[in-house]
């Protein structure tokens, strides 16, 4: 079972979403277990003060080392991780999501203010994550991106409600379109070939839209996608203006991104 602690000086905002939906189900059925550390009962005296004025001036707080560091020790396992969530950490993506997926205790520190001592990050933490190139106001907002993405990816967490591997980044693309009832909604139909239960042209279909999605909003995965040599050419078609044969895009999307109207796929 993995078990993951946030810590953190605010506890209510990450305590609600993590009762909710999928999350919730999971720790009540005992696949995770994520306990919220409240930074404030790890400080000391009569103020219990976490922040205080940077050495060298320079506004804002930064959070103290102390009550981290204590914070930290006190919920400690052997095989933990500590993982610093910091803009100018590694990028968390699925595949860092996967590897902690398998280790069996994280504890997340939620940076605050103009975020926290350097000695947590080179003494304390074992790696420090983004979640992007973006500054939000405390890392309580990426610990709970962290915590979703990893405990989706822990066995029997997801049931029956989809399959890890087939989603987004798992197959190095992006996924390609979904559809559930009706079949017809406003005039747009759902693509006939979802509709005509050959399995094999289907799956085709899924790997080209992939293809093209993929292609169209995120072109830096593809080097790194294992793309075949077929799949290659028919990324040059796109490239010259083919498109797949059943669009995918919205109207808007279609009439602004130019590309041209001749099929492929
Ligand atoms: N002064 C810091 C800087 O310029 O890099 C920003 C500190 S930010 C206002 C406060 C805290 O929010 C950080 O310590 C971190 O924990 C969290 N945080 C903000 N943006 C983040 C991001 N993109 N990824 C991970 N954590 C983030």
């Amino acid at each position: 079972m993995l078990r993951l602690d946030i810590v953190t000086l605010f506890p209510a905002m990450v305590e609600a979403p993590l009762e909710e939906s999928i999350i919730g189900r999971a720790r009540r059925r005992g696949l995770v277990d994520i306990r919220v550390v409240n930074l404030r009962d790890y400080a000391v005296g009569t103020h219990r003060i976490t922040d205080d004025y940077q050495f060298g001036g320079g506004g804002g707080m930064v959070l103290k080392p102390e009550p981290l560091f204590a914070a930290v020790e006190a919920v400690r396992t052997p095989g933990a991780r500590v993982i610093l969530l910091d803009p100018r950490g590694a990028a968390f993506t699925q595949e860092v999501a996967g590897r902690l997926a398998g280790l069996p205790h994280l504890i997340l520190i939620a940076g605050r203010y103009e975020g926290v001592d350097e000695r947590v990050r080179e003494r304390l933490a074992d790696e420090s994550l983004s979640i992007g190139d973006y500054v939000l106001t405390g890392g309580e907002l990426p610990a709970l991106v962290v915590a979703d993405a990893v405990t989706r990816l822990v066995a029997g967490v997801l049931g029956g409600e989809g399959a890890a591997e087939h989603e987004s980044f798992a197959s190095g693309l992006l996924e390609p379109p979904q559809y559930t009832r009706p079949e017809e909604f406003r005039g747009a139909r759902v693509p006939a070939v979802l509709l005509s239960g050959d399995h094999a042209r289907i799956a085709r279909w899924r790997r080209v839209q992939a293809l093209w999605r993929t292609w169209r909003s995120r072109p830096d995965l593809l080097p790194r996608a294992g793309l075949s040599a077929e799949e290659w050419e028919l990324v040059e078609r796109f490239e010259r203006g083919e498109r797949p044969e059943e669009p995918d895009a919205p109207a808007d999307q279609e009439r602004n991104d130019g590309h041209g109207r001749d099929s492929v796929g």
